[in-house]
């Protein structure tokens, strides 16, 4: 197996989705990919999805001696089962080391964004053919069911994860509809009633009592208390319980033109904590949303928007129903979980 650099000539796994963004996933690979590797030598395969979770499957059974690192082609959605088809793996600990590149080929390119400023397809195809290897934070999400997923980039509920969803339907004219579910969102703003509690960055807590799950071996959290016990003495609880939302990076961007959390670095060890209180208005929040296309939001003096930097959190709706998502994934709704493993995964870039 390649280590970093990635040594050349070697086998790269380009995963495709045909339904990513407005669907020209396929052409972009046909029009640019295919030749960007083919003239730096990089041998690959293509793999086409055929629907959702099949990314998810073929890297989770696939003989990763035959390939040194894995590409894909598509939205923040693809890389999202990727990563989680390595971390099902009996031998996900080497798995995980895996090189990972992502191409963006989707409406949600967050990640790419994230890595790279200018022209986000030719300068991730540049690196990919360069082959720098950087460290990528995992973020381990605990789900109420018990159910444990693997996120790269972020955690939202609220406006942001309503928006997302909301906005599945307008597909077809990609990164536009992010804008127009969020007129729509707007035109009929919610409030969202929950607990929030995080460990702040700057605590200097080892693991102890509080361990969480010790039968299970995979990155162990040590820094979460079970769901169903308070959270840990060293908490910082959020005396506000009515919220617009509640956004966790773990990334720069949220999309390709929203810089949510400007100082974020891939593998710094840091989740970005974002919440918007009740009370807020129309105006304000929209002005929110536009300063941050340039990542300016945190200086417009919003006493609504909270900014704090955390290792661990703990989120507990109060409602029943909602949406939450995970990489711009839809995940079970519920009381949810959530704490950083600095540099666990790989990512090509500069
Ligand atoms: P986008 O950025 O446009 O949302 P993503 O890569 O995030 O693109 O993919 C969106 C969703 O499509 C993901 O949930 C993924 O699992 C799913 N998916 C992958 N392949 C297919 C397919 N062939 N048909 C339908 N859905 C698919
Ligand atoms: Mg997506």
């Amino acid at each position: 197996n390649c280590i970093s650099p990635v040594r050349r000539p070697c086998g790269v796994m380009v995963l495709v989705n045909p339904q990513s963004g407005r669907g020209q996933a396929i052409a972009l690979y046909n029009g640019h990919v295919q030749r960007m590797l083919t003239e730096a030598d990089i041998p690959h395969t293509l793999f086409i999805t055929e629907r959702q979770n099949h990314a998810r499957d073929l890297v989770r059974s696939a003989d990763l001696t035959q390939w040194d690192a894995l590409v894909i082609l598509s939205g923040d959605g693809l890389l999202f089962e990727v990563v989680n088809g390595l971390m099902e793996r009996q031998d996900w600990e080497k798995a995980i080391q895996t090189p990972l590149g992502i191409l963006p080929g989707g409406s949600g390119n967050a990640l790419a964004a994230s890595s790279n400023k200018n022209h986000l397809l030719t300068s991730c195809g540049f690196l990919l053919c360069k082959g720098l290897v950087s460290k990528l934070d995992l973020i381990s999400i605990r789900l109420s069911s018990g159910a444990r997923l693997f996120s790269f980039l972020s955690l939202a509920w609220g406006f942001v994860a309503d928006v997302d969803i909301e906005s599945e339907q307008f597909r077809q004219i990609g990164a536009l509809r992010f804008i127009l579910g969020t007129l729509l969102r707007l035109a009929s703003l919610r409030i969202y009633q929950g607990k929030l509690a995080f460990l702040p960055a700057e605590s200097e807590r080892g693991s102890d009592s509080a361990s969480f799950s010790p039968a299970d071996s995979r990155l162990p959290d040590h820094l979460l208390a079970p769901l169903e016990q308070p959270v840990p003495q060293d908490w910082t609880l959020v005396e506000e319980q009515e919220f617009v939302l509640v956004l966790a990076m773990f990334q720069s961007h949220l999309g390709e033109d929203l810089l949510a959390a400007p100082d974020a670095r891939a593998d710094d060890g840091l989740i970005h904590l974002f919440y918007v209180t009740a009370g807020i208005s129309r105006a304000t929040l929209l002005r929110l949303f536009r300063a941050m296309q340039t990542g300016t939001h945190l200086d417009c003096g919003c006493a609504h928007l909270v900014y704090r930097r955390a290792r661990a959190l703990r989120l507990e709706p109060l409602s029943t129903a909602g949406i939450m998502t995970v990489d711009g994934e839809r995940v079970e709704y519920g009381p949810v979980q959530a704490q950083v493993h600095k540099g666990a995964a790989r990512l090509i870039s500069a």
